[in-house]
């Protein structure tokens, strides 16, 4: 930051940059923003901006900003007992787990928590070694799926450079990736299937996001997903689906999963299970990998794990989703918001692509739509400076919607409860910021 930029920051901002890393940055490019106020979609900074929140935050604000049953159950529990160790139960933990049972699919049924997205994917590749006695882990490319040290090195996408070689037997596999790659989504799986003949039975399991989430919202075709499972189980493999961002309603359904019928032997969630209002991750396996443990010891454990706040936070988030109706309601205003993305997409050369389903919507931006040339590298994501897809964010954030991006790709993931309105707000903003990106095309 230059020093003129460094004095408009107020005093909170600047004792904050002084005294806290910035994530993923680079601390001198590291403008953190105070925050004052939310209220539903919305969110105000302390510079008198109030901003339509179009994409939850970290796409996990999926309640918005004023759920109250959630921060009324959170205020309760704290009062009734704010901690207890995991060796004891609460109610709320009891009952978190039966509801979870109740809305993941089939035969998936006791869960291992934990505070985070990355610490439900650890959990995840230990069960998987501890039930199959298997050590490796095919993931793929496009993905995410956290920052710690195991599940770093089973995340594709440029952040795990930085950590490599990560954890031994992280195997990577191409993607179903429509517009960018040489590859065909389904030619992707064959190769999967190769490569786990070449490994021999030394394989634990096979990662995915069912909907690949910050690596751009990829959206495979209806047969990926269940052929996916049958060529992991054919070499005795799990099928793992990380539902840490699709999960909980984004995509109109539960989770990302149902939408092509399949039930994975593990799931990882995090995000949208307490709509952000609790750090919480979880990881539920089906009732055969759960009767594993029984006479072979869950190595593994967090003081934290089913904290009774985080845990009451879970709960009523569920119940809030069940007792609105906000599944189904994302589906139907996620048909509207993929309508107008598409109007976006026709007045704006700089689209090159758009995907997605529900509230869970990407926008690709390209400099040369005939090639199909993007921006920019995907390593650009660890350069010092803005992208093409920051800037146009920036022009977003100026005119009053904050959207999130990633590598070329705008990340449109608004809270479930947002109105035909409010898209329209969002959208508007997003059309004046699209200006920047068609100015920097090649053709
Ligand atoms: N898996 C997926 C699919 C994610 O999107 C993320 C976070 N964006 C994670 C795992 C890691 O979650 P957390 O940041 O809570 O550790």
């Amino acid at each position: 930051m230059s020093r003129q930029e460094v004095d408009q920051l107020n005093e909170i901002e600047r004792m904050d940059k002084e005294h806290v890393f910035g994530t993923w940055s680079y601390q001198s490019e590291v403008s953190p923003t105070q925050v004052v106020g939310s209220d539903g979609m919305r969110f105000s900074d302390a510079h008198g901006n109030e901003f339509i929140d179009f994409s939850g935050q970290l796409m996990c604000s999926n309640l918005g900003h004023s759920a109250e049953k959630v921060s009324d159950a959170i205020a309760e529990q704290a009062a009734k007992g704010a901690y207890f160790a995991p060796g004891f139960t609460t109610e709320v933990r009891a009952k978190l787990g039966q509801k979870l049972a109740e809305v993941t699919p089939g035969d998936l049924t006791k869960t291992f928590f934990s505070t985070s997205g990355t610490e439900a994917i650890e959990a995840a590749i230990k069960i998987a070694k501890f039930y199959t006695g298997k050590d490796k882990v095919v993931s793929r490319y496009r993905s995410y799926h956290g920052a710690t040290y195991g599940s770093i090195s089973v995340t594709g996408d440029p952040r795990r450079l930085a950590a490599e070689p990560g954890i031994p037997g992280a195997i990577k596999a191409p993607d179903p990736y429509a517009y960018g790659s040489t590859l065909d989504p389904m030619e992707s799986l064959e190769y999967i299937d190769e490569m786990l003949m070449l490994e021999g039975d030394t394989v634990a399991a096979v990662l995915v996001e069912p909907i690949v989430g910050s690596n751009g919202i990829l959206v495979p075709p209806a047969e990926y997903l269940p052929r996916l499972k049958e060529i992991a189980h054919n070499h005795g493999a799990l099928l793992i689906c990380d539902e840490v961002m699709a999960g909980f309603g984004r995509t109109g359904e539960w989770f990302g999963c149902d939408i092509f019928d399949v039930e994975p032997d593990i799931m990882t969630m995090a995000k949208g299970l307490t709509g952000a209002y609790q750090p919480l991750g979880a990881t539920i396996v089906n009732s055969e990998i759960a009767a594993h443990f029984e006479d072979n010891m869950l190595t593994h454990g967090h003081t934290y794990a089913g904290h009774p706040v985080a845990c009451a936070a879970g709960l009523a988030t569920i119940e809030t989703y069940q007792e609105g109706n906000l599944i189904k309601h994302a589906g139907e205003v996620g048909e509207y918001l993929g309508e107008r993305i598409e109007e976006l997409a026709a007045a704006h050369p700089s689209v090159g692509d758009t995907r997605g389903v529900g509230l869970f919507r990407g926008i690709e931006l390209t400099k040369s739509s005939e090639e199909r040339m993007p921006f920019g590298e995907r390593s650009d994501k660890l350069a010092k400076g803005s992208t093409v897809v920051d800037q146009v964010a920036g022009m977003a954030y100026e005119n009053g919607a904050y959207v999130a991006n990633m590598i070329n790709t705008l990340i449109v993931a608004p809270p479930l409860t947002i109105t035909p309105d409010e898209i329209d707000e969002a959208i508007a903003a997003l059309d004046v910021a699209l200006k920047v990106s068609d100015d920097a095309m090649v053709d």
